[in-house]
């Protein structure tokens, strides 16, 4: 049996010599650390002719950007790696594919990706692709039908949910989505500016009655393996082409968590674009948010319909307008997840670049301010939306 240490780069380079399964194991030469500091190590391995060939990523004993202060289960890698190997099988097209890992040394090797950016910065910077949310919606469903009780055998399902446990990376969810941004927690980080916004929030019984709705739900509903963190920052994009990568947060949850979770990313954009490119892009830009997210839900609903009614197997659920049924509560799921998503990014710790890159201090704060909102916004209405094109008319409305 492997025992865990953390590997150098040089570690990283003998390791892919032995499993990263290239024809010329002998020309990978070295490794550069590329993570972005989050929670992992990542390794790209270069061969003579410089070259990058296949990514070797190892989980550490505790939370990077912290330290060795917050300890964090070893265990992710296992759940990260199995749960793309599962997703792979289902969704071969828009999945990273690891090719193998050790739980042991906590360790995977997949594909390098790096024909690809991160769909983050290319929103930041504007940048469009339009098969994308057609294509992470086509993720969605194809992920997310062929891991629920449509489809497994019940015996199978049940087996799939004990693989997955995942207490340690679920309570962080459970902490920094629908705890800490709802109370005076000193994670949260937020402009002085909106404090009375924030204060708000705190004090809204509606809406903490909402949110401990979803959090439930968050703990009870084992729908589907779900990725658990389908951000824009876990997603490469090519032309044409659409990966999802890092998916340590893998466990069985409610179906509109990722949805929400993919969608809430681009209204986060949506949101801060304002601060981020002159007005007439700007505009652009959010028109194309609007019609990525439509795109998302459009390509999700509309495949696993059609997977429900070619391949649901259990004779209840094969009942003619289950499947209907069962899509009207994950798009509420989907709405109000979307809003706590929005909420976490912006008054809990975990900010992302779309705001953290506007210069002007004023416009950040704004830009901020209309996520807050458009979250609180969504976590209430999330049983009153009807369907998608309700939806994008309440975020226009919402300025
Ligand atoms: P963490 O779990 O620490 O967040 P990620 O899986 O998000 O780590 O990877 C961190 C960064 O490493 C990514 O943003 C990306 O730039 C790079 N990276 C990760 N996987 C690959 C890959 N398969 N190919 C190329 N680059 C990758
Ligand atoms: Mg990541």
């Amino acid at each position: 049996m492997s025992q865990y240490r953390t590997f150098t780069a040089a570690d990283a380079v003998e390791y892919a010599k032995k499993f990263g399964g290239v024809d010329d194991p002998s020309a990978l030469v070295s490794a550069e650390e590329i993570g972005d500091g989050n929670l992992n190590l990542v390794f790209k391995i270069f061969d003579n002719q410089g070259r990058s060939r296949v990514v070797v990523k190892q989980a550490l004993p505790y939370v990077r950007c912290v330290g060795e202060s917050w300890p964090l289960t070893l265990d992710r890698a296992r759940l990260e790696a199995q749960t793309l190997v599962e997703h792979y099988k289902h969704c071969p097209e828009h999945t990273v594919n690891v090719t193998h890992y050790d739980a042991d040394l906590a360790v995977m090797v997949m594909e390098d990706l790096s024909s690809h950016r991160i769909w983050r910065g290319e929103l930041v910077k504007g940048a469009y692709y339009p098969e994308a949310g057609r294509q992470l919606g086509e993720y969605l469903a194809q992920t997310l039908f062929h891991t629920s009780d449509f489809y497994l055998h019940p015996h199978k399902k049940k087996a799939e949910v004990a693989r997955f446990i995942n207490p340690e990376m679920c309570e962080i969810t459970e902490d920094l989505f629908f705890n800490d941004p709802f109370t005076d927690h000193e994670r949260n980080k937020y402009p002085a500016a909106l404090e009375s916004l924030v204060v708000s929030l705190r004090t809204d019984d509606v809406l903490k009655i909402a949110v401990a709705g979803l959090k439930h739900r968050f703990f009870a509903d084992a729908e589907a393996l779900l990725h658990g963190d389908v951000h824009s920052g876990s997603i490469f994009v090519a032309d044409g082409s659409l990966k999802v990568i890092d998916a340590e947060f893998g466990y069985f949850g409610p179906i509109g968590f990722d949805v929400g979770s993919a969608i809430g990313n681009l209204l986060i954009n949506y949101c801060c674009l304002p601060g981020l490119l002159p007005p007439r892009e700007a505009a652009e830009g959010r028109e194309r948010r609007l019609s990525d997210a439509h795109e998302v839900w459009t390509q999700f609903s509309s495949r696993f319909l059609e997977l429900a009614h070619a391949k649901t197997s259990d004779v209840a659920l094969a009942y003619p307008g289950y499947a209907e049924a069962f899509l009207r509560k994950v798009w509420s799921d989907t709405i109000g997840y979307c809003g706590t998503e929005l909420i976490r990014r912006t008054v809990g710790m975990s900010h992302v670049a779309d705001f953290k890159q506007i210069a002007d201090d004023t416009m950040r704060t704004e830009c901020i301010r209309s996520c807050i909102t458009l979250g609180r916004t969504l976590i209430l209405a999330a049983d009153h939306i009807a369907d998608v094109d309700a939806l994008i008319a309440r975020i226009r409305q919402a300025g």
